[in-house]
């Protein structure tokens, strides 16, 4: 087990976290590691009693989006008013451009347009998003809230069904590290709603490199229309373990027609389909109907292991060599005789590549969700040589790393400076760390790092915040009206 005092959590939930572990036995790897992340995260109560209610900052969003949508009909009636010309299309590109914060790029591009074309339309809109770009008000990193994800139930039936004694002990695992499809749906617009606009953990922070290498990072503000929130969204765990089989949750991401990522998704009658059945696509669709919830159209960042391959390929060095599988790897690779692993591969690249075209950054969760708080210098580097040999080939380099089990390298108030495992990860590319934490903020830099805490958004929360003592969420949404009907609300589920 974790050691809990290696967290932010003031944690006296001996009990519960107990009571985790016996959830846990038996559970799968990659769906264990959600379990203690909750416990730990759930600890943390008293910093939550602290944090302040969000009713003021809802009144100036609501009133930032009124706005919002004016400055937006104005560009849109501006766009119409231009034929369909050269003009019109870098009119209706600068709008989008400004619709997403991208101030300057648009205006960069209007001007562009406007010495072979000059025309008051053009000018006027210059001047307006000048106007606009002026007003833009600043929120430092550090206040910047983080959430993040697992995969979605599209099929609660299944996912939350009953079954054996050890069918049902899983079952409260699925409650409470899983949203459903619709209550996610209605998290992602309420948050819209309330101003929060989704930016890159990237936006928070810049790298300067020394002629030798050595990096610099220092943190930045972000600048807003006031009224809306930034917020930073991880996923976490997205490779559609074995363990998820039977649980009414899309099996891969595939390549849509439109060169965008979907999902594969297979119903309780046997039908394959594809579409919007998890969050990459789901948010996907809404940014689409809501340009103004992405800053320069960023997305997340995916969270990725390895041992059950990626995203829903089977990439692994096992299911090349089936060499040694675990219990749920066996009847996979029994069905799969004929499983051609370099196609495979090419397939995983292929989705990945279109997940990062469309805005999307990826990160290491460890190759074998590894408890990197308590795990020796061997097992980190054995664990880390393995994601680099084949997660990394896939996915591009990144220098992110979520640790798993809301671990972290050391306590949440100690520095990383001289510490083997830091020096360790820093040498391996590693310069931006999360963990799991249930406050909203959580940030600590040093000149080599970037550490920020995550708030896990699950089913366990959003029945808090309708049953519980304490909502974590509320400055979020409204849990009330997003918890999904189907979803069990007995106590002992989540406790
Ligand atoms: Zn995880």
């Amino acid at each position: 087990m974790g050691k809990t005092d290696n967290y932010r959590s003031h944690n006296n939930s001996t009990k519960k976290y107990r009571k985790t572990g016996a959830i846990m036995t038996g559970v799968l790897l990659g769906v264990i590691g959600v379990a203690s992340v909750i416990t730990i995260a759930n600890a943390a109560s008293d910093n939550m009693k602290k944090t302040p209610a969000a009713p003021e900052v809802q009144t100036v969003a609501e009133k930032t989006a009124k706005e919002t949508e004016e400055v937006s009909k104005q560009a849109e009636e501006t766009s119409a008013a231009v034929p369909e010309t050269e003009a019109g299309d870098v009119i209706a590109k600068a709008t989008l451009m400004s619709k997403q914060y991208d101030y300057d790029g648009a205006i960069e591009l209007l001007k562009a347009q406007k010495t072979e074309d000059a025309g008051g339309d053009i000018d006027a809109m210059i001047d307006d998003l000048e106007k606009q770009k002026d007003s833009l008000v600043a929120t430092k990193p550090e206040e910047v809230t983080h959430v993040f994800f697992h995969s979605l139930i599209v099929d609660p039936e299944r996912g939350f069904s009953t079954g054996s004694d050890e069918w049902n002990r899983l079952t409260e695992g699925y409650c409470q590290w899983f949203n459903t499809v619709d209550e996610f749906n209605k998290i992602i617009e309420q948050m819209y709603d309330r101003g929060y606009v989704l930016v890159s953990i990237y936006d928070l922070l810049d790298i300067e490199k020394d002629a030798d290498g050595t990096e610099h990072i220092t943190t930045k503000d972000i600048y807003l229309p006031k009224g809306k929130i930034p917020v930073v969204l991880s996923l976490d765990d997205l490779s559609y373990y074995h363990a998820y089989d039977g649980r009414g949750i899309a099996s891969k991401i595939v390549v849509g027609e439109d060169g965008k990522p979907v999902c594969e998704y297979t119903d309780s009658s046997g039908k394959t389909m594809t579409g919007e059945y998890d969050c990459v696509p789901c948010l996907d669709k809404f940014i689409e109907e809501h340009p103004d919830f992405s800053y320069k159209g960023a997305k997340g960042t995916i969270a990725l292991t390895g041992y059950n391959g990626i995203l829903g390929y089977r990439t692994d060095y096992l299911y090349r060599d089936r060499d040694n599988p675990a219990d749920d790897q066996i009847p996979w690779l029994e069905e799969n005789q004929d499983f051609d692993w370099d196609k495979e591969c090419a397939d995983a690249k292929k989705a990945a590549q279109a997940i990062k075209d469309d805005g999307w950054t990826f990160a290491s969760h460890t190759w074998g969700h590894i408890r990197i708080g308590d795990s020796d210098m061997d097992r980190i580097k054995t664990d880390t040589a393995r994601w680099k040999e084949t997660v990394e080939p896939l996915i591009g380099d990144t220098d992110i790393i979520i640790f798993a089990h809301g671990q972290d390298l050391v306590k949440w108030d100690e520095e990383y400076e001289g510490t083997e495992k830091y020096e360790y990860l820093k040498s391996q590319g590693f310069s931006i760390y999360c963990n799991v934490d249930s406050s909203k903020y959580y940030m600590k830099t040093g000149d080599g790092y970037f550490r920020m805490g995550r708030r896990n958004i699950d089913g366990l929360r959003v029945w808090q915040g309708v049953y519980g003592d304490t909502n974590y969420i509320d400055d979020l949404f409204d849990a009330a009206s997003v918890i999904d009907p189907k979803r069990p609300t007995d106590a002992y589920m989540y406790e």
